[in-house]
């Protein structure tokens, strides 16, 4: 049947006098004439809509939960997540982060148990951050990054013997170790020196690679590491399987705040804006992820994500091929709970809407502190 012969079936329906339509309109002997009215009006309003373009008709595509999902191209699972963790070099630590809600730095020896229960509702993977707390361990050149005392490559070693099925990320940077708190090594005039720190961060990530890591993932933004990396892992023989992910797009900002709390890694002087990207430079992070793509990165990451899901879309639009991940920062989770708390809305609605909201933009990864309560949200 013709879009115009439904319409004028339609209209010859709706004006015979006997039929079904025209009985459930006329007021029975209990209506009044304002039911009869507002009855009338219904019926009118059907036909005139109906008479426009049918393709206004969107209601019944997403009228039931299930179909309601099928809108999104891509639905949160558990394997896309990936859990932050503090390692402190405190064996027995376990501090609440106050700027952080529910976040703690621990020692590694309360990092199994805090995972058991995790891994058994499906807990695929974690980043690991190492927090130094002894005094004296900083230096100018972060020795302690790759120390193989240190609590990385110890949680490394110990996460890869005790949960087999966990996949291992590792935050590679300096600014957890160094003395002056920035992500690579200084010249005398306190700027960054590039090569320097490259060929540092580089080492770095093959110790934590060595160790175990699944997965290496520099965060410091020095021009040229992901090439120095992918070509130290292909020189040992490791490249086909250690996973290189790029924190392309970092964009420097005031959302680290209370992650630089948890890990003490706030600079001594200066800040990090000569390295990490201006908020509004669209431009510049589709360069830097072009840039790490040519360089060998497996994975693109954007972060922070929700002020800058634009940056996500460029990077899938650039990486079409390869995943692309996003970090929910601190500063975002730390907004959520204020604002929750305010009583503003339910933290677990704007969880998942902030959440899905980074995977629309592109992202098929999501490092997320919310990832423990998701284990929990996502079974039921
Ligand atoms: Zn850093």
């Amino acid at each position: 049947m013709s879009f115009s012969s439904l319409v004028s079936d339609l209209a010859f329906r709706d004006n015979k006098p006997n039929d079904q339509a025209s009985r459930a309109s006329r007021p029975s002997a209990r209506s009044t004439a304002g039911s009869y009215a507002r009855s009338y009006a219904s019926t009118a309003a059907t036909s005139v809509s109906i008479s426009g373009d049918i393709s206004s008709q969107l209601h019944g595509g997403y009228s039931h939960p299930l179909t309601r999902s099928w809108q999104a191209e891509r639905q949160l699972t558990k394997s896309m997540l990936i859990y932050p963790l503090f390692i402190s070099d405190q064996v027995e630590e376990e501090t609440l982060i106050p700027s952080l809600p529910n976040q703690h730095r621990r020692g590694i020896n309360k990092l199994i148990p805090h995972l058991e229960p995790l891994v058994r509702k499906g807990l695929r993977s974690v980043i690991l951050f190492g927090v130094p707390i002894a005094q004296n361990v900083k230096d100018t050149l972060g020795s302690a990054a790759d120390d193989p005392q240190g609590p990385v490559i110890q949680s490394i070693r110990l996460l890869r013997a005790r949960f087999p099925s966990l996949f291992i990320v590792a935050d590679v940077c300096l600014c957890e170790y160094t003395s002056h708190g920035h992500c690579g090594i200084l010249r005398d005039d306190g700027s960054l020196n590039n090569s320097l720190s490259v060929d540092r961060i580089s080492d770095v990530a093959m110790a934590y690679a060595e160790a175990g890591a699944h997965c290496v993932a520099p965060s410091d933004m020095n021009d040229g590491r992901i090439r120095a990396i992918k070509l130290k892992l292909i020189e040992a023989g490791t490249a086909h399987k250690v996973v290189l992910m790029s924190y392309s797009a970092k964009f420097s900002g005031c959302l680290y705040g209370p992650f630089r709390d948890a890990a003490g890694s706030c600079p001594s002087f200066g800040d990090r804006k000569c390295y990490q990207l201006p908020p509004g430079g669209r431009g510049l992070a589709r360069r830097a992820i072009h840039r790490d793509i040519q360089e060998g990165a497996d994975i693109i990451m954007v972060k922070p994500a929700s002020s800058y899901l634009d940056i996500i879309s460029d990077a899938k639009d650039i990486g079409k091929d390869m995943p692309v991940a996003a970090y929910q920062v601190s500063g975002e989770f730390a907004m959520i709970h204020a604002a929750a708390a305010a009583g503003v809305f339910d933290i677990k609605t704007m969880a998942f809407e902030s959440t899905e909201g980074i995977l629309r933009a592109g992202a098929t990864i999501v490092v997320s502190y919310f990832t423990p309560q998701f284990l929990d949200w996502l079974s039921s």
